[in-house]
This record gives structure tokens, sequence and C-alpha cells, in this order.
């Protein structure tokens, strides 16, 4: 079938969230405090829905339900990704989630959580937490218990255009001042290490701390990414992550070209600029769907997407 599928995101206030979903891609967002956009979901807390075209007004679970052929008939029981764009004004909580073997031991639950952070724009001095400087389990949980934090957390330095892939027992959490697309399995199960000792209407949000010890990766391990570049004339293809999960791609065009999408189904957030998609305008904050067997497409204008598959 050869119809683009554009979803219309889904906006979540949170405490740390600011207002750059409006001033950066004039979302209308709900608050002055909206922290993510879930910009490709068919997850039950944000649920895409289809904005044009047979499918207009359904939303993308049901057409997961429904017409599994548009997305080569893949056996998943649910849309196996979720895409989302995250405004941090402020600090995110530290976290870790665990694999599918633990999330279905100790959650009755088939996923566990492998994600991923494109930085689209940061502060000046913007940092990221990744990993943590214990060298064992022994030492990962003295540390936690005295209250170690700064020594134990490892904090980095971002800039825009740089990429993570945050495994499952990795120690993670964007820091104030950062924009990023962050594309991940569809699950949400989170543990929270340390909340800076923030309250939350006056209390402490609930902290996990036996489950975060369990799953922590000890020592932690940096995850390899950016793959193969293919350039062209017109364009730049630079593959920033290939796992079992996912494959997460960086596209800039400026000029025309063709391109064929040869998966099972493709999902397209234009982060950049503006063009055309087989004669369909696009504009950044555009997100949509090339369906199973959609092929051939030419795509047209100055214009930076990122793409996401499953090999
Ligand atoms: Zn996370």
């Amino acid at each position: 079938m050869k119809e683009i599928l554009f979803v219309e995101p889904v906006f979540k206030s949170m405490v740390w969230g600011g207002n750059r979903l409006k001033s950066e891609f004039g979302y209308t967002i709900p608050s002055d405090n909206t922290g993510e956009c879930w910009a490709i979901s068919a997850h039950k807390n944000g649920d895409c829905v289809i904005k044009e075209g047979n499918f207009k007004g359904k939303t993308l679970s049901w057409l997961w339900q429904n017409h599994r052929e548009l997305f080569g008939d893949r056996d998943e029981k649910e849309f196996p990704l979720l895409v989302k764009i995250i405004d941090a004004k402020k600090d995110l909580s530290i976290q870790v989630h665990p694999d599918d073997a633990y999330a279905l031991w100790k959650e009755n639950s088939s996923w566990g959580k492998t994600e991923c952070w494109y930085i689209l724009d940061c502060k000046e001095d913007a940092s990221i937490v990744i990993g943590h400087r214990a060298k064992d389990k022994e030492e990962l949980r003295q540390m936690i218990e005295e209250e170690k934090w700064e020594e134990l957390i490892r904090i980095l330095p971002i800039k825009k255009g740089d990429f993570f892939q945050i495994t499952p027992g990795t120690i993670h959490a964007i820091k104030e001042g950062t924009l990023l697309l962050e594309t991940q399995q569809n699950s949400d199960i989170t543990y929270r290490l340390y909340d800076y000792g923030r309250l939350d209407n006056g209390k402490p949000r609930q902290l996990h701390i036996k489950e975060s010890i369990d799953v922590i990766t000890c020592p932690h391990r940096d995850e390899e990414v950016g793959g193969r570049v293919v350039v062209k004339d017109m364009s730049e293809l630079h593959e920033l992550i290939r796992s079992k999960y996912y494959t997460v791609e960086r596209l800039r065009l400026h000029g025309e070209e063709i391109f064929i999408q040869d998966k099972d189904f493709m999902n397209f957030s234009v982060i950049m600029g503006e063009g055309e998609l087989d004669g369909r305008k696009l504009q950044k904050g555009d997100h949509f769907i090339l369906p199973y067997n959609y092929g051939k497409f030419q795509l047209k204008g100055n214009i930076e997407c990122i793409i996401s598959y499953i090999e």
C-alpha cells in the first residue's frame, strides 16, 4: 500500500518539562512544563491517532491489531517501538531499566527496555548521566548505602548531534537544558535509583533501590555506537545504532533523491527543515510511518530526519 501513515503526537506534562516543544517544534502543548512528546506510539498511556488518509482517526494500536499486514505481519503482540521527543528544563531522576529476562521474572512483562538518545539541542556546558564508577556489585551496594552519589554517578559532557545507546542495566538520566529524540522498546519499566533528594508535592518520589542494584551492570560498559555512513550527491545517511531491538539512522538531504523502504515498516521523524515525500509536504515536527512494501520513494528538500526500523 502506498499510503504514508502520519501520526498525531501525544504530549505529557512533567515536573521537569519546559516549553520548547512549542517554541522549537510549533506543537500545541498542554502546559509550560511539557516534558514529553510521544511522537510515534501505540502504548496505552499515549496512543497516537492517524492524521489523514484511509485510517484517519484510528489509533496506531488499532492499526497494529487490525492491519498487521501494514507492518509486515510481524508477530509482536504490540507495536514494538516508541519514539519520543523530550524537553528537559530540569534534571530527570537517575534510573535504570531491566532486561527482558528480569522484566519477565519480576514484573511479569515480556519486554525490558533498551533506549537510545539523539541530542537535538542543548545548552552550553550541558551534560548527561550515563554509567557509574563502582568496580563490582559489592562496591555499588556500599556506595548506594552510604549515599556517595557524586562519586558513584558518571556525568559526561554533551553537544548537539551526540548519540547514546542505553542498554538495560545502565544507570542514566537526562539533565537540564537538553532536547533529545528517544527511540526505545515499547515498554515502561523503570527503576528509580536517586532523585537528588527532591520532593514532589511535599513527598519524595518512590525509589527502587533493591531492583536497581539487581539490574545495574558492574562494572559499567559503554555501548559502541555509530556505523556505516552512505554519502551520495545530495544526502548523507548515518547509521547511529544497529541492535537487536532497532536500527536508528539520521538522514540529511539537500536536494532530491530516491530511497527505498524495504523493511517491515519504517518510522520517520522530521527534526529539521522541510521538504516533500512523493509530493506530500513535510515539515519539522512531522512524524510518520512508511508501511510494509512501500518500496521506492522520492524525498526532496532541505531536511533532516531520524529513521528507525527493526531488521
Ligand atoms: Zn530510561
